[in-house]
């Protein structure tokens, strides 16, 4: 029977990072991820942001993980060669209440420590943003873009590097805790089953994560674990506007999503998206029908559009807490010894800005592994 002393479940960028920072602990790691390899789930699926940290609210973890992991993703990027671009966002707003609502997440900012956010009128978004139709918007310097294939693929190298095992077309399906030892069952791409006792056992399993709580017992209903999957489709936009913006561009924020905002690639080109659907399987088409939807909703900020530059792109599907119509929820992260699982660090929830938060997620889980 094989042995480790910690095994992470989901070579997300969540995994990895967490992957990447224990790795400097010298423990015999085994990191399980059920696809061939890293980030094919949501971690390749999203608008690779990089978030300033304005929206979440006040000591939620989302606030300072966000915050806090702006900071230590521009220097990883920057040290590492990883790309990125700070380009600056724009939350836009064309009426009374969308203005206020920008200036309650200009204060929120503030409260968050997000560092240089400035309210600006028409004027000076002309000067900035030519291109775009907007009264007011919120300007923050220290949003960005990065590509996040390549930096789960540094989190990847670097945690090999450091001796950690990637066990890839290796699914998780059964967990089963015995006197405070893990026994892991997982199943590999050739059908066969193996199983590996391990101390630690981290849940990094994105979408899943719930699953594999129920795997160990936890009723995910009372401890409001259950995660609701909520889609989110991209449309492409036509090249021949690469370039038109230099920020990204975001509408001010519904409950579920920070509304159909500009997508922007390294390369300059963008998308549109994204909506926000719950789903009850993963599928990750999208529909044609949605055209027009996006079209009207992001036409009254961008004029120049027109229909025919929109053409379905890719799409990804969000982990969340918030049941439909719910207020969101935070992200869970904590080491579940009270419920009887001493051992078992378990993340659950972990929707957006956590791309952004990957490397303080993985910090707070190393703070909580040196307490065990
Ligand atoms: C449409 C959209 C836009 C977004 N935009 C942004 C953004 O701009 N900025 C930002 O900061 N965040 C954004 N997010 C959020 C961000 O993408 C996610 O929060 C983040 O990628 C979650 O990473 P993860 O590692 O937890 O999950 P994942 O990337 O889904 O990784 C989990 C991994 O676990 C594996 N796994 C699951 N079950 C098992 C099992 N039983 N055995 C083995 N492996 C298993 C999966 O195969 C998967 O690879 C967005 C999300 C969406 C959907």
């Amino acid at each position: 029977m094989n042995r480790a002393e910690i095994i992470i479940i989901g070579a997300g960028s969540i995994g990895l990072a967490i992957a990447r920072r224990l790795s400097k602990t010298g423990r015999n790691i085994v990191l399980l991820e059920r696809h061939s390899s890293f980030g094919q789930d949501t971690s390749t699926r999203n608008s690779e942001v990089i978030h300033g940290g304005m929206y979440y609210p006040t000591d939620s973890l989302k606030a300072r993980l966000c915050v806090d992991g702006n900071r230590m993703l521009y220097e990883l990027c920057s040290k590492h060669a990883v790309l990125h671009r700070k380009t600056g966002k724009l939350i836009i707003a064309n009426t009374e209440n969308e203005r206020k609502n920008i200036e309650e997440i200009y204060h929120q900012g503030q409260i968050n420590h997000v560092s240089n956010l400035q309210m600006i009128g028409e004027q000076e978004i002309k000067k900035i943003e030519p291109n775009i139709r907007a009264k007011w918007a919120l300007l923050s310097p220290e949003s960005g873009i990065l590509d996040a294939t390549e930096l789960m693929r540094y989190f990847e190298q670097e945690a090999l590097a450091n001796g950690v095992t990637i066990r890839y077309d290796h699914e998780v399906v059964g967990l089963e805790n015995r006197n405070n030892d893990y026994k892991v069952i997982v199943r590999r791409d050739n059908g066969k089953t193996e199983e590996i006792t391990t101390d630690v056992v981290i849940n990094a399993a994105g979408l899943y994560a719930d699953k594999i709580s129920t795997m160990l017992g936890i009723d995910i209903e009372n401890a409001g674990y259950r995660i609701y999957w909520v889609k989110g489709e991209y449309f492409d936009v036509n090249e021949r506007h690469r370039g038109k913006m230099s920020h990204l561009i975001y509408p001010t924020p519904t409950p579920v999503s920070l509304g159909i905002h500009v997508r922007m690639r390294l390369d300059g080109t963008f998308a549109l998206g994204p909506n926000a659907l719950y789903v009850d399987e993963i599928n990750y088409d999208v529909d044609p029908i949605h055209l027009d939807q996006f079209f009207s909703d992001t036409q009254k900020y961008l004029p120049f559009l027109e229909k025919s530059d929109l053409t379905p792109g890719i799409a990804g599907i969000r982990a969340k807490l918030q049941a439909k119509g719910e207020t969101a929820k935070d992200f869970i992260i904590r080491h579940e010894d009270d419920k009887g699982l001493p051992g078992f660090i378990n993340l659950v929830g972990i929707d957006s800005p956590a791309l952004t938060a990957c490397m303080a997620i993985a910090e707070e889980v190393a703070g909580i592994y040196k307490e065990l």
